[in-house]
């Protein structure tokens, strides 16, 4: 598991990243560019026994700074891709990626259901 750009430790439809897409030196790894590298505040991941209430609030927070962020994309892919457990990644909490990684998993299965009967019909002729 990478280590997270934002090493502090301990979506209805996912959110279109309000940074525009500027040049990067594209052999530069991502998190290279993560504006979180220092997470001073704690704002990713939570802290044991946290309060519903504090969660929802530093989650925000973390989203806002994630706006902002140029690597938005690559560091939602990569947690996604991982997948990464915990934290806020690329402005979505964990459980808003797992209902992403949910509605992946069905839109991949209703497209293979759609090949199959597509092939089935081309092969009756
Ligand atoms: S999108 Fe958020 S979590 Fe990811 S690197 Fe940027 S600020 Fe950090």
């Amino acid at each position: 598991m990478l280590q997270p750009p934002h090493s502090s430790l301990q979506v209805a439809a996912v959110p279109a990243p309000r940074v525009p897409a500027r040049d990067r030196d594209q052999d530069a790894p991502w998190h290279t560019e993560a504006v979180c590298q220092r997470d001073e505040a704690g704002l990713f991941f939570a802290p044991s026994k946290e309060p519903t209430a504090a969660r929802l609030s530093r989650e925000e927070a973390a989203k806002r700074v994630c706006a902002r962020c140029p690597v938005m994309v690559e560091c939602r892919e990569h947690a996604l891709l991982q997948p990464e457990p915990y934290g806020v990644w690329g402005g979505l909490t964990a459980a808003e990626r797992r209902v992403v990684l949910a509605r992946r998993r069905r839109r991949d299965m209703e497209l293979k259901k759609a090949a199959r009967s597509a092939n089935r019909i081309a092969a009756a002729g």
